[in-house]
Protein backbone atom coordinates (compact mmCIF):
# COMPACT_ATOMS: atom_id res chain seq x y z
CA UNK A 1 0.00 0.00 0.00
CA UNK A 2 1.39 3.38 -1.35
CA UNK A 3 1.79 6.02 2.13
CA UNK A 4 -0.83 7.97 3.86
CA UNK A 5 -0.12 12.09 2.50
CA UNK A 6 -2.68 14.08 4.46
CA UNK A 7 -2.40 17.53 4.65
CA UNK A 8 -3.01 21.32 6.58
CA UNK A 9 -4.71 23.56 3.90
CA UNK A 10 -5.43 26.22 5.99
CA UNK A 11 -6.68 30.00 4.66
CA UNK A 12 -4.89 32.49 6.23
CA UNK A 13 -7.52 35.20 6.66
CA UNK A 14 -7.04 35.73 10.67
CA UNK A 15 -5.30 33.58 13.30
CA UNK A 16 -6.60 30.47 13.97
CA UNK A 17 -9.51 29.24 15.79
CA UNK A 18 -10.28 26.36 17.75
CA UNK A 19 -11.92 24.90 14.69
CA UNK A 20 -9.30 25.01 12.73
CA UNK A 21 -7.45 23.41 15.51
CA UNK A 22 -9.41 20.71 15.46
CA UNK A 23 -9.48 19.61 11.93
CA UNK A 24 -5.21 20.58 12.25
CA UNK A 25 -5.09 18.05 14.85
CA UNK A 26 -7.01 15.63 13.68
CA UNK A 27 -5.88 15.38 9.85
CA UNK A 28 -2.50 15.31 12.14
CA UNK A 29 -3.41 12.28 14.20
CA UNK A 30 -4.66 10.21 11.13
CA UNK A 31 -1.85 10.63 8.91
CA UNK A 32 0.46 10.16 11.69
CA UNK A 33 -1.31 7.21 13.06
CA UNK A 34 -0.62 5.91 9.59
CA UNK A 35 3.33 6.72 9.82
CA UNK A 36 2.28 9.11 6.66
CA UNK A 37 2.96 12.40 5.79
CA UNK A 38 1.67 15.85 6.10
CA UNK A 39 1.73 18.39 3.40
CA UNK A 40 1.14 22.06 4.38
CA UNK A 41 -0.43 24.19 1.51
CA UNK A 42 -1.55 27.57 2.35
CA UNK A 43 -4.88 28.24 0.78
CA UNK A 44 -4.64 32.32 0.25
CA UNK A 45 -6.82 32.45 -3.22
CA UNK A 46 -8.41 35.61 -2.20
CA UNK A 47 -4.74 37.10 -1.81
CA UNK A 48 -6.04 40.62 -0.80
CA UNK A 49 -7.91 38.60 2.39
CA UNK A 50 -4.90 36.61 2.97
CA UNK A 51 -2.01 38.81 3.70
CA UNK A 52 1.49 36.85 3.89
CA UNK A 53 2.24 37.76 7.65
CA UNK A 54 -0.54 35.86 8.59
CA UNK A 55 0.26 32.79 6.42
CA UNK A 56 3.73 33.17 8.96
CA UNK A 57 1.54 33.39 11.95
CA UNK A 58 -0.26 29.83 10.93
CA UNK A 59 2.88 28.00 10.70
CA UNK A 60 4.31 29.81 14.12
CA UNK A 61 0.93 28.54 15.86
CA UNK A 62 1.06 25.01 14.27
CA UNK A 63 4.78 24.65 15.43
CA UNK A 64 3.78 26.01 19.06
CA UNK A 65 1.52 23.36 19.15
CA UNK A 66 3.30 20.81 18.28
CA UNK A 67 1.72 20.05 14.80
CA UNK A 68 4.40 19.46 12.61
CA UNK A 69 4.55 18.85 8.47
CA UNK A 70 7.29 17.54 6.63
CA UNK A 71 7.13 19.96 3.26
CA UNK A 72 4.86 22.81 2.15
CA UNK A 73 4.67 26.61 3.34
CA UNK A 74 7.47 28.11 3.80
CA UNK A 75 9.66 25.43 3.91
CA UNK A 76 9.06 24.07 0.42
CA UNK A 77 9.54 20.70 -1.10
CA UNK A 78 8.99 19.49 -4.47
CA UNK A 79 5.94 20.14 -5.21
CA UNK A 80 6.10 24.15 -4.36
CA UNK A 81 5.04 26.61 -4.23
CA UNK A 82 2.95 25.91 -1.32
CA UNK A 83 0.65 29.11 -1.46
CA UNK A 84 -2.51 29.04 -3.83
CA UNK A 85 -1.56 32.49 -4.70
CA UNK A 86 1.70 31.23 -6.57
CA UNK A 87 -0.32 28.51 -8.34
CA UNK A 88 -2.05 30.19 -11.06
CA UNK A 89 -0.11 29.17 -13.96
CA UNK A 90 -0.52 25.58 -12.65
CA UNK A 91 -4.66 25.89 -11.88
CA UNK A 92 -4.98 27.76 -15.76
CA UNK A 93 -3.07 24.30 -17.18
CA UNK A 94 -5.68 22.55 -16.16
CA UNK A 95 -8.42 25.09 -16.56
CA UNK A 96 -7.70 25.02 -20.27
CA UNK A 97 -8.00 21.33 -20.19
CA UNK A 98 -11.31 21.67 -19.50
CA UNK A 99 -12.22 24.43 -22.09
CA UNK A 100 -10.81 21.92 -24.55
CA UNK A 101 -13.46 19.64 -23.02
CA UNK A 102 -15.61 21.57 -24.31
CA UNK A 103 -17.26 21.55 -20.95
CA UNK A 104 -16.79 25.49 -19.98
CA UNK A 105 -19.03 28.69 -20.58
CA UNK A 106 -19.02 32.30 -19.50
CA UNK A 107 -21.89 33.63 -17.19
CA UNK A 108 -23.02 37.09 -17.05
CA UNK A 109 -25.24 36.91 -14.62
CA UNK A 110 -25.14 39.42 -11.79
CA UNK A 111 -25.47 38.53 -8.13
CA UNK A 112 -28.39 40.09 -8.14
CA UNK A 113 -29.53 38.08 -10.54
CA UNK A 114 -28.16 34.69 -8.94
CA UNK A 115 -29.99 35.49 -5.40
CA UNK A 116 -33.15 36.66 -6.83
CA UNK A 117 -35.69 35.00 -4.54
CA UNK A 118 -37.57 32.29 -6.40
CA UNK A 119 -34.15 30.93 -7.21
CA UNK A 120 -33.72 27.51 -5.17
CA UNK A 121 -31.15 27.08 -2.99
CA UNK A 122 -28.46 24.08 -1.64
CA UNK A 123 -28.53 22.30 1.19
CA UNK A 124 -25.44 24.64 2.12
CA UNK A 125 -27.74 27.70 1.72
CA UNK A 126 -26.16 28.45 -1.98
CA UNK A 127 -27.97 29.46 -4.66
CA UNK A 128 -28.34 26.25 -7.55
CA UNK A 129 -27.58 28.00 -10.61
CA UNK A 130 -30.52 28.44 -13.24
CA UNK A 131 -28.62 28.12 -16.28
CA UNK A 132 -29.20 31.01 -17.28
CA UNK A 133 -26.37 31.49 -19.52
CA UNK A 134 -25.82 27.72 -20.31
CA UNK A 135 -27.00 28.42 -24.16
CA UNK A 136 -26.00 31.73 -25.05
CA UNK A 137 -25.11 32.32 -28.81
CA UNK A 138 -21.61 33.68 -29.45
CA UNK A 139 -23.38 36.75 -30.44
CA UNK A 140 -25.22 37.05 -27.54
CA UNK A 141 -22.19 36.19 -25.55
CA UNK A 142 -19.75 39.03 -26.75
CA UNK A 143 -22.41 41.25 -26.44
CA UNK A 144 -23.10 40.81 -22.87
CA UNK A 145 -19.25 41.05 -22.39
CA UNK A 146 -19.28 44.46 -23.73
CA UNK A 147 -21.45 45.07 -20.50
CA UNK A 148 -19.61 42.70 -17.48
CA UNK A 149 -16.69 40.39 -17.47
CA UNK A 150 -17.70 37.21 -17.09
CA UNK A 151 -17.23 34.34 -14.70
CA UNK A 152 -16.80 30.55 -16.28
CA UNK A 153 -18.87 27.80 -15.41
CA UNK A 154 -18.24 24.03 -15.73
CA UNK A 155 -21.39 22.65 -17.76
CA UNK A 156 -22.59 19.24 -15.95
CA UNK A 157 -24.49 16.32 -17.20
CA UNK A 158 -28.60 16.81 -16.99
CA UNK A 159 -28.29 14.17 -14.64
CA UNK A 160 -25.67 13.56 -12.53
CA UNK A 161 -25.78 11.89 -9.08
CA UNK A 162 -22.71 11.11 -7.46
CA UNK A 163 -21.85 8.54 -4.31
CA UNK A 164 -18.67 8.36 -2.13
CA UNK A 165 -17.81 6.77 1.15
CA UNK A 166 -16.28 9.62 3.54
CA UNK A 167 -14.29 8.00 6.17
CA UNK A 168 -16.09 9.16 8.85
CA UNK A 169 -19.34 10.29 7.76
CA UNK A 170 -20.26 6.91 5.41
CA UNK A 171 -21.92 7.00 2.51
CA UNK A 172 -22.94 10.45 0.69
CA UNK A 173 -25.03 10.76 -2.40
CA UNK A 174 -25.77 14.23 -4.48
CA UNK A 175 -27.58 14.97 -7.14
CA UNK A 176 -25.08 16.97 -8.58
CA UNK A 177 -27.37 18.24 -11.60
CA UNK A 178 -30.59 19.34 -9.40
CA UNK A 179 -28.56 19.87 -6.03
CA UNK A 180 -25.77 22.26 -7.16
CA UNK A 181 -25.85 22.97 -10.77
CA UNK A 182 -23.45 24.09 -13.36
CA UNK A 183 -20.50 25.87 -10.96
CA UNK A 184 -17.66 28.68 -11.04
CA UNK A 185 -14.22 27.52 -12.32
CA UNK A 186 -13.10 30.65 -12.33
CA UNK A 187 -14.27 34.15 -11.20
CA UNK A 188 -15.28 37.23 -13.10
CA UNK A 189 -11.76 38.78 -11.29
CA UNK A 190 -9.66 36.29 -12.98
CA UNK A 191 -9.13 33.95 -10.15
CA UNK A 192 -9.53 30.46 -10.50
CA UNK A 193 -12.07 29.32 -7.91
CA UNK A 194 -11.61 26.98 -4.42
CA UNK A 195 -13.19 23.84 -6.28
CA UNK A 196 -10.87 23.93 -9.20
CA UNK A 197 -7.90 24.66 -7.22
CA UNK A 198 -8.13 22.17 -4.52
CA UNK A 199 -8.18 19.10 -7.10
CA UNK A 200 -5.30 20.15 -8.78
CA UNK A 201 -3.51 20.76 -5.41
CA UNK A 202 -4.27 17.93 -3.82
CA UNK A 203 -3.83 15.70 -6.88
CA UNK A 204 -0.06 17.16 -7.72
CA UNK A 205 1.11 17.04 -4.09
CA UNK A 206 0.18 13.51 -3.91
CA UNK A 207 -2.29 13.98 -0.94
CA UNK A 208 -4.17 10.70 -0.60
CA UNK A 209 -6.51 11.27 3.02
CA UNK A 210 -7.77 15.03 2.84
CA UNK A 211 -9.38 15.45 6.61
CA UNK A 212 -11.69 18.84 6.17
CA UNK A 213 -14.70 20.67 8.29
CA UNK A 214 -18.24 19.05 7.54
CA UNK A 215 -19.05 22.43 5.97
CA UNK A 216 -17.19 21.31 2.87
CA UNK A 217 -18.81 17.38 2.74
CA UNK A 218 -21.24 19.06 0.15
CA UNK A 219 -18.59 20.36 -1.94
CA UNK A 220 -16.81 17.06 -2.49
CA UNK A 221 -19.00 15.62 -5.08
CA UNK A 222 -17.99 18.86 -7.51
CA UNK A 223 -14.56 18.04 -6.57
CA UNK A 224 -15.12 14.42 -7.45
CA UNK A 225 -16.42 14.98 -10.87
CA UNK A 226 -13.33 17.50 -11.57
CA UNK A 227 -10.81 14.52 -10.53
CA UNK A 228 -12.92 12.74 -13.02
CA UNK A 229 -12.90 14.72 -15.66
CA UNK A 230 -9.51 15.80 -15.41
CA UNK A 231 -8.48 12.37 -15.25
CA UNK A 232 -6.76 13.04 -11.76
CA UNK A 233 -6.87 10.49 -8.92
CA UNK A 234 -9.01 10.86 -5.86
CA UNK A 235 -8.49 11.15 -2.60
CA UNK A 236 -9.67 9.92 0.40
CA UNK A 237 -12.17 12.62 2.27
CA UNK A 238 -12.20 12.76 6.18
CA UNK A 239 -15.27 14.96 7.37
CA UNK A 240 -15.31 16.34 10.54
CA UNK A 241 -18.42 17.70 12.63
CA UNK A 242 -18.67 21.00 13.23
CA UNK A 243 -17.72 22.37 16.34
CA UNK A 244 -20.29 24.28 18.31
CA UNK A 245 -19.64 27.14 21.13
CA UNK A 246 -21.24 26.26 24.75
CA UNK A 247 -24.45 27.41 23.38
CA UNK A 248 -24.88 25.67 20.35
CA UNK A 249 -23.68 29.03 18.06
CA UNK A 250 -21.31 28.14 15.66
CA UNK A 251 -17.58 28.76 15.81
CA UNK A 252 -16.34 31.88 13.67
CA UNK A 253 -13.56 33.58 13.42
CA UNK A 254 -15.75 35.99 14.83
CA UNK A 255 -15.75 34.62 18.23
CA UNK A 256 -12.67 36.19 19.35
CA UNK A 257 -11.98 34.51 22.35
CA UNK A 258 -11.54 31.56 20.28
CA UNK A 259 -8.66 32.49 18.36
CA UNK A 260 -5.42 31.21 19.25
CA UNK A 261 -3.87 34.86 19.80
CA UNK A 262 -6.47 35.06 22.94
CA UNK A 263 -6.13 31.36 23.84
CA UNK A 264 -2.35 31.46 23.78
CA UNK A 265 -2.25 34.03 26.69
CA UNK A 266 -4.37 31.77 28.46
CA UNK A 267 -3.53 27.91 28.26
CA UNK A 268 -0.20 26.08 27.10
CA UNK A 269 -0.18 24.22 24.15
CA UNK A 270 -0.49 20.83 26.04
CA UNK A 271 -3.82 22.40 27.93
CA UNK A 272 -4.87 23.38 24.22
CA UNK A 273 -4.52 19.96 22.42
CA UNK A 274 -5.55 18.44 25.84
CA UNK A 275 -8.99 19.73 26.02
CA UNK A 276 -9.61 20.02 22.09
CA UNK A 277 -8.96 16.12 22.12
CA UNK A 278 -11.23 15.50 25.42
CA UNK A 279 -14.30 17.56 23.06
CA UNK A 280 -13.19 15.45 20.02
CA UNK A 281 -13.48 12.14 22.62
CA UNK A 282 -9.92 11.16 22.18
CA UNK A 283 -9.36 11.36 25.62
CA UNK A 284 -11.45 10.62 28.28
CA UNK A 285 -10.55 13.89 30.59
CA UNK A 286 -9.18 17.30 29.30
CA UNK A 287 -5.59 16.37 30.61
CA UNK A 288 -2.60 18.35 28.99
CA UNK A 289 -1.76 16.47 26.09
CA UNK A 290 1.10 16.73 23.37
CA UNK A 291 -0.09 15.55 19.96
CA UNK A 292 2.39 12.65 19.78
CA UNK A 293 0.39 11.77 22.84
CA UNK A 294 -2.57 11.02 21.57
CA UNK A 295 -1.05 8.80 18.53
CA UNK A 296 -1.42 5.32 20.20
CA UNK A 297 -5.13 5.89 21.17
CA UNK A 298 -6.22 7.14 17.92
CA UNK A 299 -9.18 5.99 16.00
CA UNK A 300 -12.00 7.81 13.72
CA UNK A 301 -14.50 5.83 16.13
CA UNK A 302 -14.18 7.53 18.73
CA UNK A 303 -14.16 11.00 17.22
CA UNK A 304 -18.38 11.81 17.11
CA UNK A 305 -20.57 12.09 13.64
CA UNK A 306 -22.57 14.92 14.88
CA UNK A 307 -21.55 18.57 15.68
CA UNK A 308 -19.66 19.06 18.80
CA UNK A 309 -20.88 21.14 21.70
CA UNK A 310 -17.65 22.49 23.66
CA UNK A 311 -18.46 21.91 27.04
CA UNK A 312 -19.25 25.03 29.10
CA UNK A 313 -16.03 26.32 30.73
CA UNK A 314 -13.20 24.18 28.53
CA UNK A 315 -12.44 27.50 26.86
ZN1 LIG B 1 -25.32 33.18 -15.80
Amino acid sequence: MSQVVGRFAPSPSGRMHLGNLLCCLLAWLSARSAGGRVVLRIEDLDAMRCPRAYADLLEQDLTWLGLDWDEGGSKGGPHRPYYQSERSDIYNTYYQRLVKLGVVYPCFCSRGQLHAASAPHRSDGQVVYPGACRDLTAQQAAQAARRRPPAWRLRLPDSLTLSFIDGHMGPVTQDLAADCGDFVLRRADGVFAYQLAVVVDDALMGVTQVVRGGDLLSSTPRQLWLYRLLDLPAPEFYHLPLLLAPDGRRLSKRDGDQSLEHLQSRYSPQQIIGRLAYAAGLQSAPDPACPADLLPGFSWDKVPRQDIRLPEGLF
